[in-house]
């Protein structure tokens, strides 16, 4: 069935656009055809989806991902094949129709064709980095070997690994502008002119600079560099607002992934791997991680880092930072600064199952119902530059949609009460038959 309509309750097409009642969504040929208010100019003889008291929204994206990673406080733990095809699996029944994976390994391009992914997979494949540059302070050595992490000592090395990776396909360049490391040590970091040439030749080829950062001190010179995205909200301290405004006027979309820190210390606090209502999507090995993690967390000093945690944070400043993370949400967005959505599960108690809590946060941050949606879905995929094709529902994008069962200008964490998933016209998730349907 690739010609159909679906008749909305409301309509919040992900635009921006106040929302619409009662209109129809026309699907054909797994795009966007139109969207009719007239129901007797459509064609008798298509089929209608009865949504009638439903919200439709574009599906979400989430551009900050790790697919490959499947929850627990270890980059690797738990990790199999099995568990894999189950996060990919989890990830679209969640109502996440595309995702950006911002540092997998070389498989990367294969998986959505390895596991039969039904959401689709951008990648960037590798996290280009400096020579000594983070993620050395914790990645162990065979993820190098993998390819999740590249070094480049100097300006040919960067012009190559970027043409070596624009030649794999990637969606997206992404580096870290990271100066401290975890427990604030002094990093070696890209220099101004490094960091210059490897945006020059990345947008070169057409593809955008996505930069992971922790601290605010460097917010300013990814911005002057030219990134075309900042990911994770700093948690040092608020940034100065003449730092946002570098940032705005640069047009740099922030991916803050609010909702990590904030799930991992609830995680942790409320010891959900404890509770027999608490069912991770995870295998067993991740469970005893995430049991053991909390017992340290539970007896830990405050005054010190939690168990072999990668992020060397005192407990007591690991409790302080989401409010400090959403605070610089909050002022980016007050500012007049385009955020987006991106969850960098799996890891800790953030998994890939669903990104309500992210979507939440960012409207606890100061968006509307529908600049929410929005950030959720076509920011998201301005991240990596393919918001001409997906992202919103309008005439020519790919026919990618969720029917909620809820009205969410009551409540937008109702975004999980997820009835389909339509992926490319395809329904390939219904709750009513509490299975997923083979495209
Ligand atoms: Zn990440």
């Amino acid at each position: 069935m690739n010609f159909y309509g679906i008749r909305c309750g409301v309509l919040i097409d992900g635009t921006g656009k106040p929302p619409l009642k009662d209109v129809i969504v026309i699907v054909k040929n797994h795009h966007i055809a139109r969207i009719e208010r007239n129901s007797s100019l459509i064609d008798p003889n298509i089929p209608i989806i009865d949504a009638r008291n439903c919200t439709i929204i574009p599906g979400l994206i989430d551009s900050h991902k790790h697919v490959m990673n499947c929850g627990g406080f270890g980059i690797e733990v738990g990790f199999n094949l099995h568990q894999l095809k189950r996060n990919l699996s989890e990830i679209s029944k969640g109502g996440v129709t595309s995702v950006l994976d911002l540092g997998s390994a070389n498989i990367a391009p294969y998986l959505e064709r390895l596991i039969g992914s039904k959401t689709r997979i951008y990648n960037a494949i590798s996290i280009l980095t400096c020579k000594g540059g983070y993620p050395q302070e914790y990645m162990p050595q065979k993820f190098y070997k993998m390819g999740s992490v590249i070094e480049c000592d100097g300006l040919d090395e960067i012009k190559r690994n970027v043409r070596k990776l624009y030649k794999k396909g990637v969606s997206v360049i992404k580096t870290a502008v990271v100066s401290r490391t975890f427990d604030n040590r002094p990093q070696v970091n890209w220099t101004d002119r490094e960091l210059r040439c490897l945006t020059d030749e990345a947008h070169s080829y057409g593809l955008n600079v996505c930069a992971h950062i922790t601290y605010i001190k460097d917010y300013e010179q990814a911005a002057k560099c030219g990134v075309d995205s900042i990911h994770h909200a700093a948690f040092d301290g608020i940034a100065d607002n003449n730092v946002l405004e570098i940032m705005i006027e640069k047009g740099i979309i922030f991916v803050p992934t609010l909702s990590l820190v904030d799930l991992i210390v609830t995680g942790l606090k409320e010891r959900w791997i404890f509770r027999p209502d608490y069912d991770p999507a995870v295998n067993e090995k991740i469970k005893v991680n995430m049991r053991n993690f909390t017992e340290a967390y539970t007896h830990g000093n405050p005054n010190k880092p939690i168990g072999d945690f990668f992020v060397k944070l005192p407990k007591s400043q690991l409790e302080e930072v989401s409010a400090i993370q959403l605070e610089n949400v909050r002022r980016y967005i007050a500012l007049g600064g385009i955020v987006a959505m991106g969850t960098d599960s799996a890891l800790g108690f953030s998994l890939h199952n669903t990104p309500t809590r992210e979507i939440e946060l960012l409207m606890k941050a100061g968006l509307s119902l529908t600049e929410t949606i929005k950030a959720s879905t076509l920011n998201s995929s301005k991240v990596f530059g393919m918001q001409k094709e997906i992202g919103s529902i309008e005439p020519m994008k790919r026919a990618d949609m969720l029917i909620i069962d809820s009205n969410l200008e009551n409540n937008i964490a109702s975004i999980d009460k997820i009835k389909s998933v339509i992926i490319n016209g395809n329904i390939v998730y219904e709750r009513s038959k509490n299975s997923e349907k083979k495209q």
